[in-house]
């Protein structure tokens, strides 16, 4: 059975929020649209504490978008986004959610980020997807949402160490970076994803 993974489509990854997608809102009705075609749909929330280490500002001299250090792997210090409770953290209002039948929160760790909606970006802890998705009988994965070069890729790669069937969905991502999501495709294609 085939799944919709619906990563993080959240106010502050779209234009005008924290930390903008370039173009993210486009991908909105085409997600809606998508959705019925899926015998199940799920999603994740990107939900971090403020003062998250993956922040710049809990950093002092860091700049948003620099790359550094956190607990011992390479991270890219953020704006502060997704703060839990907050506006920015909430879905996009126009994403229609009836639907979605379960949310995988990520990111509420303060020492490690969570791009993948599987694990964190140590591997150290699973969300529980993996399970609720084996659960359903679930063998392949369709991943879409925000953003390409991160969360989204992340999410389809780690589907696919996991044993599913994985594609991202082109028209219903966008990337942070066009470069960044070229060299995550590439690598995502070589290690059996594919792409629809
Ligand atoms: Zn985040």
């Amino acid at each position: 059975m085939k799944a919709l993974i619906i990563v993080d489509i959240q106010n502050d990854f779209l234009p005008g929020g924290a930390l903008p997608v370039a173009d993210g809102d486009a991908i909105l009705p085409i997600v809606n649209a998508l959705q019925a075609e899926y015998p199940l749909v799920v999603a994740t929330q990107d939900w971090h504490p403020a003062r998250h280490g993956s922040f710049a500002s809990a950093h002092p001299g860091a700049q948003p978008y620099e790359l550094g250090e956190l607990d011992g792997l390479p991270q890219v210090f953020w704006p502060d986004h997704c703060v839990q409770s907050t506006a920015g953290a909430e879905f996009a209002e126009e994403l229609d959610q009836e639907r979605i039948e379960a949310v995988f929160r990520k990111g509420m760790d303060p020492r490690i980020d969570s791009y993948s909606g599987f694990f964190d970006n140590g591997q150290k802890k699973a969300t529980g997807l993996e399970a609720y998705l084996r659960g359903r009988g679930v063998t392949e994965v369709h991943v879409a949402g925000l953003a390409a070069d991160y969360c989204v890729y992340y999410t389809g790669k780690d589907a696919l160490s996991l044993g599913f069937k994985s594609a991202i969905l082109l028209e219903a991502t966008r990337a942070i970076d066009a470069a960044g999501f070229a060299l995550a495709q590439e690598q995502f294609l070589k290690l059996g994803g594919f792409l629809l």
